[in-house]
């Protein structure tokens, strides 16, 4: 049987297990087994502290509450007290017991049951207990103070060690007190390890949701890497390809290099040439401005040998419907060279039946001969007649005013020498589209001697002395009066008529629009008074200006060309009705207009210090093409016809007068 253990002993023991300090577990947990252990782990780590804690506190409890030990039982037995009897547990109440039956025995009356044989005394003070006769009750009370002293002191003892117990259990509470603090604190670390915790899980899903990103990414790299190295490969190829090509391009440079260095040895001596040849062009430039200049000079001492007044006659043909005139009305006598020689004579023949032979015969025909600078007969063609005024046409160019007249009766053929025949037929086109044709291209021929040249055309009808636009348009066409002559400028020499068009042209097309323009004018003049283009001088005038910019020169001089009005004469012995008066009006205006450009002639051919230029709106808007420097041709057109044969004497003679007049020396109008 186990030996029954002292609580004392029993709280000894734990306080002993307890004593060893109790390692204090760090407070920062080690490196790796810091997110391991979780709040529950923790707690159990705690637990047997907690457990030991408060198993103390139980035992001390116990200890305390327990009935204190009987000092008897822990007095040692006496030794050969084997038989001694059973010590009651409960000590104390015996012990009183005891004492009070003692006491009860020292009064007299019945003695109290003897104690059984047997029964042991007790043990005090180690000394065997000697067995106290009833009546000692002396011993007795001995024995019983030994043992109330044994009680003292067993209570002193015991007190000492309450107070012990007392002690420990304080420092028990201290020591759960300061558990507990590091409980609360192993708490708060626990605390903020599992905010690191899910600041740490957080952490670890971005770096997880990081990593995934840059696999992705990284299985795009890879993908790419491929293919550049793919790419490598194709440009590894090509470059090989390239380095082959490159070989070869050097081979051929190198070739080229020497092919260049003899190619520039060449260039230099072609640079030596060129320079050689640009001081030569300029030589030449030089050369031929001067021979252009020579040209210009003798063009014009050519054209005065062959005068400045020069008249052309023509003769148009018999017209289908017309009488065939009798043979040798019309004649043509050959020039000194034979009949290769251009024809400048003719002979017209005129039968007067009023004179007659003594014989009374009629008379023989007079023979009227004329000559002039040439003569056209009725076959020649317009090309003919142009190709002679080429020349005169192109000084206009050099700067001299050029004025080209049609003088003759009316159906004599001058609108058709002017501006030609009717159907636009090329074969028959007139003086008009032919010149200008011919100064478009000198001027263009002239460009590359550095000369510019531009062109202004005006075209007026001049009708009962007034003036009428040809070009007008719109409303004013048909419309006439309302033009006058008037100098460009005070001071100035130029002639402008006022409210017509100047119009610049350049090419034939344009001529040709303006000379349609012309004739749709007259057709509206028409309807309102007839014949009045035949009764009325057409003057198509073109201002040309020419520069040389390289050399500063400037010449410009106009070129005019008149389309007169008939020069026939009225009957004298018609008589005058309402209509015939108005026709004499009209024939003694251009009658007028035409002797004055015939003294007008003659005054420039004498020299004279007036000239009547103001005396016929013709003359005065022609007179910058007359006089001292002009150039001037007259073709006098005549009628194949015999019944016109007083109208063609009358202007042969006109011609002829006009044909003896010599202008002065010519000058260019140059700046
Ligand atoms: P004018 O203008 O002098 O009145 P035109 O030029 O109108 O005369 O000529 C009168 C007619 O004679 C016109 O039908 C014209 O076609 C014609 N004619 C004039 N000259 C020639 C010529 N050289 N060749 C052919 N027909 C001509
Ligand atoms: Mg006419």
């Amino acid at each position: 049987m186990e030996p029954q253990r002292s609580p004392l002993l029993e709280v000894r023991g734990n306080i002993q297990l307890k004593r060893p300090p109790v390692k204090a577990p760090s407070r920062l947990p080690l490196p790796g087994t810091r997110f391991k252990r979780g709040p529950d782990q923790m707690e159990d780590a705690l637990e047997p502290e907690k457990k030991r804690t408060r198993g103390l506190d139980t035992v001390t409890k116990i200890a305390t509450s327990r009935p204190r030990a009987p000092a008897l039982t822990t007095v040692p037995q006496t030794q050969g007290q084997t038989t001694a009897p059973k010590v009651p547990k409960k000590t104390g109440p015996r012990c009183s017991t005891a004492v009070a039956t003692a006491l009860k025995n020292q009064k007299p009356g019945p003695a109290a049951p003897a104690q059984k044989p047997g029964a042991a005394a007790p043990v005090l003070g180690g000394r065997k207990p000697t067995k106290r006769p009833a009546w000692d009750l002396k011993g007795q009370l001995c024995d019983l103070n030994a043992e109330l002293k044994c009680c003292r002191e067993r209570t002193q003892t015991l007190d000492q060690e309450n107070q012990q117990l007392q002690d420990q259990l304080r420092e028990a509470q201290q020591q759960a007190k300061s558990l507990g603090a590091e409980c609360r604190t192993l708490e708060g670390e626990l605390a903020r390890a599992q905010a690191q915790a899910e600041q740490g899980q957080q952490e670890l899903g971005n770096l997880r949701a990081r990593v995934l990103e840059l696999e992705e990414q990284l299985g795009t790299q890879q993908g790419l890497v491929q293919e550049l190295q793919k790419e490598q490969l194709g440009l590894q190829e090509e470059r090989r390809g390239l380095a082959a090509r490159l070989e070869e391009q050097e081979r051929r440079l190198q070739a080229s290099e020497a092919a260049l260095s003899g190619s520039q040895a060449e260039v230099a001596s072609l640079r030596q040439e060129a320079t050689t040849q640009a001081a030569l062009l300029v030589e030449q430039g030089e050369r031929l401005h001067g021979l252009e200049m020579e040209r210009r000079r003798l063009h014009n001492q050519l054209q005065e040998l062959k005068g400045n007044i020069r008249v052309f006659c023509r003769v148009r043909p018999v017209l289908p419907g017309e009488p065939t005139p009798p043979p040798g009305f019309l004649l043509f006598p050959s020039g000194p060279g034979g009949p290769s020689d251009p024809p400048t004579r003719l002979s017209l023949s005129r039968s007067d039946e009023r004179r007659g032979t003594l014989s009374g015969a009629p008379a023989p025909p007079t023979r009227h001969d004329f000559s002039f600078d040439r003569v056209f007969p009725p076959g020649s063609g317009q090309d003919e007649v142009f190709e002679e005024i080429a020349m005169l046409v192109q000084s206009a160019l050099d700067g001299y005013p050029v004025c080209i007249f049609a003088y003759g009766q009316t159906g004599s053929g001058k609108t058709f020498t002017m501006e030609g025949g009717p159907g636009g037929d090329p074969q028959v086109e007139g003086l008009i589209p032919r010149a200008l044709r011919h100064l478009f291209s000198v001027a263009q021929e002239l460009g590359s001697q550095g000369w510019t040249y531009s062109f202004v055309a005006s075209y007026v009808e001049i009708y009962n002395e007034t003036v009428r636009d040809l070009l007008a348009t719109g409303t004013r066409k048909g419309q006439g009066g309302e033009c006058e002559i008037r100098r460009a400028g005070p001071g100035s020499e130029e002639l402008t008529v006022t409210n017509a068009r100047y119009v610049p042209v350049s090419c034939e097309k344009e001529v040709e629009a303006l000379l349609h323009l012309a004739h749709q004018n007259r057709a509206v003049a028409r309807t309102a008074q007839n014949e009045r283009s035949s009764r009325s001088h057409s003057v198509f005038q073109l201002q040309i200006s020419g520069e040389h910019a390289g050399r500063g020169l400037q010449c410009g001089a106009p070129l005019s060309l008149v389309d007169l009005a008939g020069s026939e004469r009225l009957d004298p012995g018609l008589t005058l009705g309402p209509g015939e008066r108005e026709r004499l009006r009209e024939t003694q205006a251009i009658n007028s207009s035409l002797s004055t450009l015939g003294l007008v002639i003659m005054a420039l051919s004498n020299k004279e210090s007036h000239v009547p230029y103001r005396n016929s709106k013709l003359t005065y808007l022609l007179q910058n093409s007359l006089g001292g420097s002009a150039k001037m041709l007259m073709f006098v057109n005549i009628s194949p016809l015999e019944e016109n044969v007083s109208e063609s004497l009358n202007s042969l003679r006109f011609a002829s007068k006009v044909n003896q007049c010599v202008i002065g020396t010519a000058q260019a109008n140059r700046k």
